[in-house]
């Protein structure tokens, strides 16, 4: 189609997620016509995050340090802690301003179909970080779909005999979502009137 470098450029742009090879072809020419100074900037933010972003060695977190802003923040409760899929969802949840507690990131949901189970999730992890009894209640907040509902399930199953009180976040979210694209309002209230989960 195109040569060499041009092509090179199409190619890794289209395996993005959500890349089209349509789109891949508009930001390959939009980054050619683009001011040098742009795509020295775009290069540069590209090697830090590959050099100096790493996982949160408490809560899985994206994080620069060996901890993550919120871990290492010491105005936010040691007693309340929120279990999300993915660090985007810590964002989505920061954004509300309704949360002051710490944050758990599974990295993922279970999915029989797609070969994910427990081991393959930070769940040993949060079981390590609920044993040390600091921890009194666990808001699970998973996507409201099929592997999010699962993946709550098994959590409320598993952290049942611990004696915690464990809630899920209420409905309002859209089911079959992902809840990075719910807008603030909905997931601020969907948090506020979180419901309990009897195990
Ligand atoms: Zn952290």
């Amino acid at each position: 189609m195109y040569e060499g470098a041009v092509q090179d450029l199409i190619d890794e742009l289209g395996r993005l997620p959500g890349v089209g090879p349509k789109s891949a072809q508009r930001i390959a020419f939009h980054l050619l016509s683009a001011e040098s100074a742009d795509v020295t900037r775009l290069v540069a933010a590209l090697t830090r995050v590959q050099e100096s972003v790493r996982f949160c060695v408490t809560c899985y977190n994206v994080a620069e340090a060996e901890q993550c802003r919120i871990c290492r923040d010491p105005r936010r409760v040691d007693d309340v802690l929120c279990v999300v899929e993915e660090p985007k969802d810590v964002v989505a949840i920061e954004r509300t301003r309704e949360f002051r507690g710490r944050y758990h990131v599974l990295g993922g949901a279970i999915s029989p179909i797609d070969g994910v189970g427990p081991d393959d999730l930070r769940v040993k992890e949060l079981m390590t970080r609920l044993m040390n009894g600091a921890v009194t209640e666990l808001i699970i907040a998973t996507d409201p779909n099929l592997e999010g509902e699962a993946t709550a399930a098994y959590l409320a199953r598993l952290v049942g005999p611990m004696g915690l009180a464990v809630s899920r976040l209420a409905s309002g979210l859209p089911v079959g979502g992902d809840l990075e694209y719910a807008d603030e309002v909905t997931l601020g209230r969907a948090f506020e009137g979180r419901r309990r989960i009897d195990a």
